[in-house]
């Protein structure tokens, strides 16, 4: 089908959405890379350089492989999917996808620089999502060329599990851009669920504030990390605790999400609880770090605290 035109320019048609980019190869974006790869769309993944690319495209194998070992799928499906994933660090190679999905750090200088790197890249009817967790939707489109072909695409961790996708439009967000995205997320099996561009958006509005309650109850001596996290468990039934969880997170990921809430909404509620500040300055990040309120350096993690 042609692609359709407006002011913002022209834009792909959901059903000729084939070739996906996907940015950073983190622990969402070699999720996000997974998924797409799964569902038969061919992915281009970046991150700054080679050794990223193969510790994302090696966690990526272990959990097809994970995948085949619990037969949820075949070998040649596992093949299939490694197959259409393509690595590289030059931008040029986005300038045949369809749409890019920006997946790196949350820091919005690393995403801006990202963007001015990449707009001059891409075919002129492309358009671009990110997958940021807090950062204002609006700000970050314009930066780029199509902010009206721009907006938030927010996956949940770990991405081949979890169902949700959060939708947030940028004030600029066109309706036709709005229909391509969310096509994609129902085409990789994934649940919308449509948020305004407020800070951090619906799940993490709600999350993160937990988390970094949490944390200032092992701040403040209330309980231990075990502590708090068992009586989360068992007394409001969560599958995690909130410092399990914020150790899957990613504390740096966590602490960006607070200072976000706090500068965007003016409210000292959201203060990061110093704790969490000083964990991140440690490069005690969680899990992905080997150490956070856990140490995860032997077969079981234990707590630090
Ligand atoms: P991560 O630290 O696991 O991965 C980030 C990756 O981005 C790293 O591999 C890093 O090298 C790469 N990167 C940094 N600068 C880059 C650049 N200039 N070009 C290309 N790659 C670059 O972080 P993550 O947990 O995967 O988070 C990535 C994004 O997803 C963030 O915006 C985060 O807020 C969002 N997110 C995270 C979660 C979560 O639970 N961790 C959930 C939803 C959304």
């Amino acid at each position: 089908m042609a692609a359709l035109k407006n002011e913002d320019g022209p834009l792909v048609a959901s059903e000729d959405v084939k070739t996906v980019g996907v940015i950073g190869a983190g622990q969402m974006g070699s999720g996000i890379a997974q998924v797409l790869a799964q569902s038969g769309y061919t992915v281009r993944l970046a991150d700054v350089d080679d050794s990223h690319l193969e510790t994302g495209v090696n966690h990526i194998g272990k959990r097809l492989q994970r995948a085949v070992d619990k037969d949820r799928i075949s070998s040649d499906d596992r093949d299939k999917a490694l197959s259409r994933i393509h690595t590289g660090t030059d931008y040029a190679m986005f300038g045949d996808c369809d749409l890019v999905i920006e997946a790196a750090t949350e820091n919005e200088d690393v995403k801006r620089k990202i963007f001015k790197t990449l707009v001059p890249h891409l075919r002129a009817d492309a358009a671009l999502a990110t997958n940021t967790s807090s950062i204002s939707i609006t700000r970050l489109a314009s930066i780029t060329d199509r902010p009206g072909r721009f907006m938030g695409m927010h996956f949940m961790n770990p991405v081949p599990v979890m169902k949700l996708v959060e939708l947030i439009r940028g004030i600029a967000t066109e309706d036709r851009t709005f229909q391509v995205v969310r096509d994609l997320a129902i085409a990789l099996g994934k649940t919308p669920a449509v948020a305004e561009d407020f800070p951090a958006f619906i799940v993490n509005r709600i999350l993160l504030p937990m988390i970094n309650e949490g944390v200032y109850t092992l701040y403040e001596g209330v309980g231990s990390v075990e502590s708090i996290d068992t009586a989360m468990r068992l007394g409001a039934n969560h599958p995690m605790g909130p410092l399990e969880l914020a150790d899957f997170i990613g504390l740096d990921t966590c602490l960006a999400v607070m200072n976000v809430l706090y500068d965007g909404l003016a409210d000292s509620k959201y203060r990061p609880c110093p704790l969490l500040v000083k964990y991140v300055e440690a490069g005690w990040l969680g899990r992905k770090a080997g150490r956070g309120f856990y140490d995860y350096s032997g077969d079981t993690p234990v707590p630090t605290r």
